[in-house]
């Protein structure tokens, strides 16, 4: 067997095509494009990329982008306030800071200081909470993205076991809560669980988010399988240096149903996300102010 190839470029062009068809309907109605506020602290060259490739895909799909460079350099405490002026604003409808911040910065006390509605990227505990409930929330982007990438090969998933390999907040946790709300069942696996051969041989759908270049290899597959690669890892290869992801693409492609390239496959799908969510966060928005303007004028 020779695994279908799902391509994470071509979907993510397709998501991108109705999104912004909606935010051109969004901005005929109200009068303004959606805004996404940036923040990169630092200048780690690859996350300067990802922002680079975020604010360009926010141009095309029609909203309104404002970067902030901050020097590596930047106080906790001026990003925060930052933060307060960011939720604060009536233009702004989502936040994005990029991650990793610098060491001085506590993470967690910097993605919990944006205020819900404007958490673009869901990782707030408001959004993790709602997600976890089974609630509309914003979804973070890349296990959103990996859903959406299994549906272009199978639509109905009740009861397929998912095997989530990382347990991130950021994309291991969110992913088996989404794979959840699906009506999967799931197993999620860390770098401490035994035997994670066995329990990724399970699986229906593997869903790899381990930072671990080829770490899943053929014989962890179960013919038949979906893999969803969610890793980026970047190792030296004999004409340089090249980007691959935690599986062992050429091996388990002769197993698998279906497999995500690196890159070209989760990757694309999470930046189309995050638009999506800049949307949502928007229209939410937008709809609470009409709710109140209308609250008012029946005053
Ligand atoms: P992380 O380091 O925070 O988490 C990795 C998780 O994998 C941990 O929970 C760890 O326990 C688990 N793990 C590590 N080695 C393991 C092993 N040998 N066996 C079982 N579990 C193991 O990383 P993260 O932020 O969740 O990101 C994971 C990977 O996904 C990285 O390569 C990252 O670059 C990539 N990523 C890609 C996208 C995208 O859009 N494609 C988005 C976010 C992250």
């Amino acid at each position: 067997m020779t695994a279908h190839l799902i391509d994470g470029r071509a979907e993510a062009e397709r998501l991108l095509a109705q999104v912004k068809s909606r935010i051109q309907a969004f901005t005929a109605w109200y009068a303004r494009r959606p805004c996404l506020a940036v923040i990169l602290v630092g200048d780690d060259i690859a996350s300067a990329v990802y922002v680079r490739a975020k604010m360009r895909c926010a141009v095309e799909a029609g909203i309104a982008s404002i970067p902030y460079y901050l020097p590596e350099n930047t106080s906790e405490d001026d990003l925060l306030r930052l933060l307060d002026d960011l939720n604060d604003s009536s233009i702004v409808d989502g936040i994005l800071v990029q991650l990793p911040l610098p060491p001085h910065i506590t993470k967690d006390r910097v993605l919990h200081h944006i205020h819900p509605e404007k958490d673009v990227d869901g990782f707030h505990p408001v959004n993790a909470g709602l997600l976890a409930t089974g609630q509309p929330c914003v979804v973070p982007c890349t296990p959103q993205g990996c859903l959406q990438l299994v549906h272009t090969v199978r639509k109905e998933l009740m009861g397929l076991h998912v095997v989530v390999v990382g347990r991130s907040t950021i994309v291991g946790r969110p992913a088996a809560q989404v794979f959840l709300n699906a009506d999967c069942s799931v197993t999620i696996i860390h770098k401490d669980s035994r035997d994670v051969p066995g329990h990724c041989r399970d699986a229906d759908i593997l869903v790899v988010a381990a930072g671990h270049a080829g770490l899943i290899q053929r014989d962890w597959v179960k013919p038949g399988a979906i893999v969803i690669d969610v890793g980026i890892n970047r190792i030296e290869g004999p004409s340089g240096p090249r980007i691959v992801g935690d599986v062992a693409y050429d091996e388990v492609r002769e197993v698998a149903a279906a497999i995500t390239p690196v890159p070209g496959g989760v990757g694309p799908m999470t930046v189309a996300t995050l638009m999506e969510n800049t949307l949502f966060c928007a229209e939410t928005r937008q709809r609470a102010r009409s709710t109140l303007f209308l609250a008012g004028a029946a005053l």
